[in-house]
């Protein structure tokens, strides 16, 4: 199985079509974001200052980033093909990964496009919960994405969590740094003529035609 990229503004689904990727497929599900989120919480410098960076809604340096990340790609599971939710997140984390793939002889593979309206984003970033254990995600705002019990995963039964910065103010911050500093990297997709556009909201529905992309 190729690998997949994902490239999206906030809360467009990326979390959400990795999960149903990973189970329908078996791939790895990497989010830079669960990794800074884990990397946060040492009790370090670097902790501090990745933990500054998540609050207040700016990308962490991508020295650091790229550590975490090329750490993960090198676990066993990723052999079978990895999902990219999250990175790279602006056109140097493109170019040092093309590098990194170019020397391990690996294939960038899919690049998804996920597109919504900023209003939309917002909305589902208020009432986000996901669970920590397998990584489905739900909106207790939104009707037919509401979990069955109030705060518990449907799957797996664990309790779900609210991340820190999903909030209006942190929100408003983080489209602002996608708009500046991760949008550019449509065009250098585009391109490479390697970008696949995704403009549907409904998740069964955008999932069916990722499958698509996916079976050409
Ligand atoms: P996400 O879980 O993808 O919404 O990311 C949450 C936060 O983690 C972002 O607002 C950034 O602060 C940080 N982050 C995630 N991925 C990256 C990346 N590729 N480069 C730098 N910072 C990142």
């Amino acid at each position: 199985m190729k690998n997949i990229v994902f490239i999206a503004p906030p809360a467009a689904g990326k979390g959400t079509q990795s999960h149903l990727l990973k189970k329908k497929y078996n791939l790895a599900h990497i989010s830079t974001g669960d990794l800074l989120r884990k990397a946060s919480l040492e009790e370090s410098e670097r902790g501090d200052y990745i933990r500054n960076c998540l609050s207040q809604g700016r990308l962490v340096s991508d020295e650091i980033t790229l550590e975490l990340l090329t750490e993960r790609l090198n676990e066993s599971d990723c052999e079978n093909g990895y999902i990219l939710d999250g990175f790279p997140r602006n056109v140097k984390q493109a170019i040092a990964y093309e590098s990194w793939l170019n020397q391990t002889q690996k294939d960038l593979g899919y690049v998804i496009f996920l597109d919504i309206p900023k209003e939309l984003a917002q909305k589902r970033i208020v009432g986000r919960e996901t669970c920590p254990n397998c990584g489905a995600v739900f909106n207790d705002q939104i009707e037919v994405s509401k979990p069955k019990q109030d705060g518990i995963c449907d799957i797996c039964e664990h309790q779900l969590v609210k991340r820190k910065d999903d909030n209006d103010e942190t929100f408003n911050q983080r489209y602002d740094t996608y708009m500046e500093q991760t949008e550019p990297l449509i065009n250098h997709y585009r391109s490479l003529g390697i970008l696949h556009t995704i403009n549907e909201i409904d998740k069964e529905k955008a999932f069916q035609q990722i499958e698509k992309i996916i079976h050409e």
